[in-house]
């Protein structure tokens, strides 16, 4: 059997070659391998140099200073010390969160967590296009809201928020602005100081760099004050401790300025792949876009393949690496609850996939990808 045809670059993307290469390069005896914080020997001076090196290629692709890039595990990381870490060090500015119910679980469980710790939240549906409309989040506001936390784009729809309108909202009410940018960066262009943006996260393995290091970036001016969840050396301007991995740091920063550099680039084939692959299964019966395209990347397609069984599609597709973005357990199959809280109903929400492109995939794969589709939906709809 062949390897399958990867589309699920949402989830995770492979290492770009390039990437590699470079973190293999601070590992070993004669590469960078040593401790960043070491401050007595030229080996740990090279390992700083490049983490710094890295922290400006992370920084300059949102536009941000590097002085304003905490190194974390990965969003999950970055989400929770954007929201706890924020909430518990402003108390004084008020106990009350805003955020979304089609977030990732980071944030979902991170506010639900803080629920429990006696913050308040305000959770709000999005419309079908999976957005929150500034006036929708104006309505949320309070005068003890400290923090707004709203996704740059949506992991299982490819969905863009309006993020410059909704900051300007949110600071209006003399709120911040936290946003989960995994699966922004790279995507889309990103600027923190033209978008108003207080607190942003970042993982390096959706834009082809390793899985398990990611950044939160912190804003300076005015300063976002953000508790420490992780105490130790004092590392991270004390926002994050523990020993720097400097060869997952030297992969992000290199994976950052590959996505900085090749941005149109990326952006366009993802056009082309997702225009290719929409064409191809255009003449298919009783396909439901839960995706609306006009304001998603290019990245991401979610469909719904009405009368067939997402799991039962799924296993006829072998061939195919793909999500229905649902969450098992040996019980039951859950729908997403993403497509829920978008008004998807149930049975067409079970029969929903998750196609994502990227970097690698090419032509072919897409119409392998629709040919096999559209030979496991008509067998299963008979
Ligand atoms: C993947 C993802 C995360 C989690 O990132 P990790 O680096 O894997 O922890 C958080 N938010 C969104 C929107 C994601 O897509």
């Amino acid at each position: 059997m062949n390897a399958p045809i990867y589309l699920d670059y949402a989830a995770t993307a492979p290492v770009d070659p390039r990437v590699a290469e470079v973190m293999s390069r601070h590992l070993t005896m004669d590469g960078t391998f040593a401790n960043p914080a070491s401050r007595s020997h030229m080996p740990g001076w090279l390992a700083e140099q490049a983490v710094e090196g890295a922290r400006r290629q992370v920084a300059d692709l949102i536009g941000a200073d590097p002085r304003e890039i905490v190194w974390t595990s990965g969003a999950t990381e970055a989400d929770n010390l954007a929201l706890t870490g924020f909430m518990r060090a402003n108390r004084d500015r008020g106990r009350h969160l805003v955020t979304s119910t089609i977030e990732h679980k980071a944030v979902v469980d991170t506010a639900t967590a803080l629920e429990a710790d006696g913050f308040e939240v305000t959770w709000l549906t999005p419309g079908a296009d999976g957005r929150i409309t500034p006036s929708q989040l104006a309505d949320a506001l309070r005068d003890d809201t400290a923090l707004v936390s709203l996704m740059a784009v949506n992991n299982e729809l490819g969905s863009i928020h309006d993020l410059p309108a909704l900051a300007e909202v949110a600071h209006a009410h003399g709120a911040m602005l936290h946003v989960d940018a995994a699966q922004a960066a790279g995507k889309m262009a990103l600027d923190v100081a033209t978008m108003g943006i207080d607190l942003m996260s970042l993982s390096a393995h959706k834009v082809y760099g390793p899985k398990g290091i990611g950044a939160l970036y912190v804003r300076r001016h005015p300063d976002v004050r953000v508790e420490a969840l992780i105490h130790g050396g004092g590392h991270e301007r004390g926002m994050r401790s523990g020993t720097l991995a400097t060869h997952q740091i030297a992969g992000m920063g290199e994976a950052f300025a590959l996505a900085q550099s090749q941005l149109e680039e990326d952006r366009a084939h993802a056009e082309t792949l997702r225009a290719r692959f929409l064409d191809g299964l255009d003449d298919l019966e009783a396909v439901h876009h839960n995706t609306d395209i006009h304001v998603a990347i290019p990245n991401i397609v979610n469909l719904a393949f009405d009368g067939v069984d997402g799991e039962s599609l799924l296993m006829a597709l072998r061939q195919l690496a793909i999500s229905t973005g649902s969450a098992c357990n040996s019980a039951s199959v859950e729908p997403s609850y993403v497509l829920k809280e978008i008004g998807v109903p149930r049975r067409r929400a079970l029969s929903s996939l998750r196609f994502s492109f990227g970097r690698f995939t090419t032509l072919t794969d897409i119409d392998t990808a629709i040919e096999e589709l559209r030979h496991a939906v008509v067998a299963l709809r008979q």
